[in-house]
């Protein structure tokens, strides 16, 4: 029944965005697809912005719910974190991450990948030496595990989180600051924590060549980073307007839908090949 009301919520095209954000899912839905392995991870590429050269990946969930179609992660991320089941999807999907590493590396492809962290499994001080584990089992380098951290959720059990944080960068990950100038003490997180990417947020790179106070922000955004050694990465790129900006202000890399959207692994190769054509 609960299935045929979200079916009846959801079947409502010419009105989806409404009904999409009345999606909601129980503890009880989320953990039978938790049980039944149902979330699955889709990538998308971050390639350089000079070459163009893909050089890695972010991986980013999706649910293929039996009845209903792909949900996105916005639907069922916040009752993930409030029911704690954020820490077992988070191990499931970061086993996920590197199985698809290791099968990367047996074909010669060494491409990071990027895996979103809830702050919430921050709080977990255990999950370091989990995740060196996990990449020993598989004999890859941890620093090809990009741990993608959203700033403005760094205050929240702050001390735990930093703590969380600077294990991770000991045992060798890759950490990275996701969504960059949202929160509201962007300037502070950088010098606590050693980051080593910054991602530059999608509502900046929007229409930057035509607004000029979102060009020198993004502009003095990349020079920060570049001050500080860390790579810089432009979120939802969509133009080869924006991409050419882009290039012209020395960012690193780029993500988008001008590059590609987040596919399933098996649909990569395919699209490397179409991209470097
Ligand atoms: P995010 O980490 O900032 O991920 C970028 C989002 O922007 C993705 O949405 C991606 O599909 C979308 N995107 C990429 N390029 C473009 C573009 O050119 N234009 C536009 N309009 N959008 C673009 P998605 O996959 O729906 O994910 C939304 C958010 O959900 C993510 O934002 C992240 O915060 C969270 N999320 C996704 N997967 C996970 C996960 O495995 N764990 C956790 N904790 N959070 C996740
Ligand atoms: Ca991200
Ligand atoms: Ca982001
Ligand atoms: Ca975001």
């Amino acid at each position: 029944d609960r299935i045929r009301e979200l079916l009846m919520l959801y079947s409502t095209p010419d009105n989806l965005e409404h009904t999409v954000s009345s999606l909601h899912f129980t503890e009880k839905d989320l953990q039978k697809a938790l049980d039944d392995d149902q979330f699955i991870l889709h990538y998308q590429p971050k390639v350089l912005v000079r070459s163009g050269r893909l050089v890695a990946v972010e991986a980013l969930c999706r649910w293929p719910h039996p009845d209903i179609g792909m949900v996105s992660p916005a639907h069922f991320i916040p009752l993930m974190e409030s029911t704690g089941l954020i820490h077992e999807l988070t191990h499931r999907l970061i086993d996920q991450s590197l199985n698809q590493l290791r099968n990367n590396l047996d074909n010669s492809k060494a491409i990071a990948i990027g895996v979103n962290l809830s702050p919430v499994v921050l709080t977990d001080t255990q999950l370091p030496d989990e995740l060196y584990k996990k990449t020993r089992a598989l004999n890859i380098e941890p620093e090809l595990l990009t741990l993608e951290i959203t700033e403005s959720t760094l205050i929240e059990n702050a001390a735990r989180a930093l703590e969380t944080l600077a294990r991770l960068k000991m045992k060798g990950f890759s950490l990275s600051i996701d969504d960059f100038g949202t929160g509201y003490s962007s300037m502070q997180q950088l010098n606590r924590i050693p980051f080593s990417e910054l991602k530059i947020d999608r509502s900046f790179v929007q229409s930057a060549n035509t607004d000029k106070t979102r060009k020198a922000i993004i502009e003095a955004n990349i020079n920060l980073a570049h001050t500080l050694g860390m790579e810089t990465v432009a979120e939802g790129v969509e133009t080869l307007e924006e991409w050419h900006l882009l290039n012209q202000l020395h960012c690193d890399m780029a993500q988008g839908f001008l590059i590609g959207k987040a596919m399933a692994a098996e649909d990569l190769p395919e699209w490397e090949q179409q991209w470097t054509e």
